[in-house]
């Protein structure tokens, strides 16, 4: 049984049909849209969603959507889109698995061994807090242009000593 089916059993112990379901999705470069399930948790949702992404090397991904749905309600109020992600070319490892979540100023690479990210700061709101875990480099800049040209600078950093997107990004490069 995978994480996922269990997640929902442990949400829904007595089996009452939920009220509202959470969906996510995923769309192929082609248009064509994968459904990854509808579960009964948004915890359950992101993690089925985050899982499915870290495959995102080896497919042609677009874009992925979380939404939820109201049970038995008709027609298109009863659908909440709460999370839309485009895939875009990643400014550090530069394979195209750079998710970026324009509502809330995040990113995050699904790539193996890079997961590049940015994150609004939580701690001061306004201000856009990124960095690249491999080598454990973290900058705050003030906009969300600057966070991933920041990112392009650690990408370029990288081919400048010689890297290649394919190699694993598991020493931390000298300086
Ligand atoms: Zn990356």
């Amino acid at each position: 049984m995978d994480e996922g089916l269990k997640g929902f059993h442990f949400s829904a112990p007595f089996m009452t049909a939920p009220s509202r379901v959470y969906v996510p999705s995923v769309t192929e470069d082609d248009g064509g849209a994968i459904g990854l399930g509808v579960f009964s948790s948004e915890e359950t949702a992101w993690k089925v969603l985050r899982q499915f992404l870290r495959k995102s090397h080896l497919m042609s991904l677009n874009r992925s959507d979380l939404v939820i749905w109201e049970v038995d309600q008709v027609g298109e109020s009863g659908m909440t889109v709460l999370s839309s992600m485009h895939c875009r070319d990643c400014p550090v490892c530069k394979r195209k698995t750079f998710w970026i979540d324009l509502d809330s100023f995040s990113a995050m690479c699904a790539g193996e061994a890079c997961e590049a990210w940015i994150e609004e700061s939580t701690i001061e709101p306004g201000k856009i807090d990124l960095g690249w875990p491999p080598t454990r480099f973290l900058k705050q800049t003030e906009s969300l242009e600057d966070a991933i040209s920041e990112l392009n600078d650690v990408g370029a950093q990288l081919e400048a000593a010689g890297r290649t997107p394919n190699d694993a990004f598991t020493s931390i490069p000298e300086e």
